[in-house]
């Protein structure tokens, strides 16, 4: 026990040296920093940079933005950070219109035009709000690129960020479910810093959304995830020198996905098949979760409506960049010179093959126009619940049943396991770990196997 405790405190030594000070003030950890042995934290020597601020994408492509402010706070030119004008104490709100390749700004019966413009608060613990949502750190608003109107993004630095981040992404639990945030946290600060770039030519380097990573300011803050949070400050996954493309998905249904059977992507040596338990034979750590087993059935008229758009989205889909040759065929026309976007009337659905975790590998939906080839996890957006809705099946992990009568498709029926792409952590497993008494290190090296903890470099 005297072991581990040490463990403890060396560790939160390191994230006290490299971060230094943090805005995670009222955030006081009722209990020492749940990382212990098992996944040892290696010299600062080796670990990764972390920018200053993060720039979180809110907003594309919107007509005009209205901000505000409760106390005082400047308004500069994001260029030349030259003061465009001053808030008082009192606050107020900007308004900005997209002019051209600028932004026009106007505050109480002021206004100009800038490139860009940042909205700064004079005291760093005020907070900016947009819409419903506060947040912390500045907005930057520029015009969008590539698309009309404004964008609006949220300088904030990293750990600020993941407070925004983590209640939205594994919820919010009890001091028992403390070591599955804290490998939450873990996982999304590397998430965030392997994708750094990925965004950049939109002008930020997140999405505050599903694209990335769900991000909501700082007004619904869990007391317990800041906790979360504090205690791993600074500390990603690495993985032979390099950060771990850390995905994570709420339920793997038993068994997690080898990241190149679902994905059009190479594969990567921790992102594996690997049963979610604790021991051979036991029961996986996420098997009451109430999407463990789910069932999804349509009629072959409804079942029609939806393909007759997702399957031509899946062809432009995979014939974008290189997917196509990992996709390879997408489709067989059924007679020369028939046309993959109007798929006609469907007549038979036929799983090839199977990845060996149980999801689909390959597909087969044999339509009026031909064949179509349906790979890995694209599945579960070809197979929409509803036409014409938001929404995509809960995972790739099922097996079909179909009924016809006089040879005609009346009905499909799907009954899967889990929920979500199953890549990474297992977020319901890790609930369910931190529950029966695993460590935030145990969870982490459970579904990222051969990964250690690293202190990332201060800025
Ligand atoms: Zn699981």
């Amino acid at each position: 026990m005297q072991r581990r405790i040490f463990a403890r405190v060396l560790i939160v030594s390191t994230i006290v040296v490299v971060l230094g000070s943090s805005l995670l003030s009222g955030c006081a950890p009722k209990r020492l920093a749940p990382l212990e042995p098992g996944v040892t934290p290696s010299s600062a020597e080796e670990s990764f940079s972390v920018p200053t601020l993060l720039d979180v994408g809110l907003i594309e492509g919107q007509e005009s933005l209205i901000v505000s402010i409760n106390s005082t706070g400047l308004l500069l030119d994001s260029q030349s950070r030259k003061r465009l004008s001053k808030i008082g104490a009192q606050g107020g709100s900007v308004s900005f219109h997209r002019k051209g390749q600028q932004v026009q700004w106007s505050l109480q019966g002021k206004q100009g035009v800038a490139a860009g413009v940042v909205l700064q608060p004079m005291d760093p613990n005020s907070r900016l709000t947009h819409g419903d949502q506060d947040y912390r750190g500045d907005f930057l608003i520029f015009p969008s690129i590539e698309k009309s109107g404004l964008t609006l993004v949220n300088q904030v630095d990293l750990e600020s960020y993941l407070c925004g981040v983590v209640p939205w992404e594994i919820g919010r639990h009890g001091e028992e479910e403390l070591a599955a945030q804290a490998a939450q946290a873990v996982a999304a600060r590397t998430y965030t810093i392997s994708h750094l770039g990925s965004r950049r030519k939109f002008g930020f380097d997140v999405y505050a959304s599903v694209m990335d990573q769900v991000y909501k300011g700082s007004r619904h803050e869990d007391v317990l995830c800041n906790q979360a949070i504090l205690e791993t400050a600074g500390m990603v996954l690495a993985h032979k020198g390099e950060l771990v493309d850390a995905y994570y998905s709420a339920c793997c249904g038993g068994t997690s996905s080898k990241i190149q059977e679902v994905w059009p992507r190479q594969g990567i040596g921790y992102l594996v098949d690997k049963d979610d338990v604790p021991h051979s034979g036991a029961a996986p750590f996420c098997s009451d979760y109430k999407y463990f087993n789910w069932a999804q059935s349509w009629t072959a008229t409804e079942l029609q409506e939806i393909l007759q758009t997702s399957l031509p989205a899946y062809v432009d889909y995979m014939t974008e960049m290189n997917r196509a040759i990992w996709a390879r065929p997408i489709f067989t026309p059924g007679q020369s010179g028939a046309d993959p976007h109007f798929p006609g009337a469907v007549h038979d659905l036929e799983i090839l093959e199977n990845t060996p975790s149980g999801r689909i590998a390959h597909l087969l939906i044999t339509c009026e126009a031909g064949t179509y080839h349906i790979r890995g996890d694209r599945v579960r957006w070809v197979l929409a619940p509803e036409a014409n809705k938001p929404g995509i099946l809960r995972s790739a992990r099922f097996e079909l049943e179909k009924v016809r009568r006089e040879g005609s498709l009346v009905q499909v029926s799907v009954r899967g396991r889990g929920y979500g792409h199953g890549i990474g952590l297992c977020q319901v497993g890790a609930l369910e770990m931190s529950r029966k008494g695993y460590s935030a290190s145990k969870i982490l090296s459970h579904y990222y196997p051969g990964s250690i903890l690293k202190p990332l470099k201060k800025p």
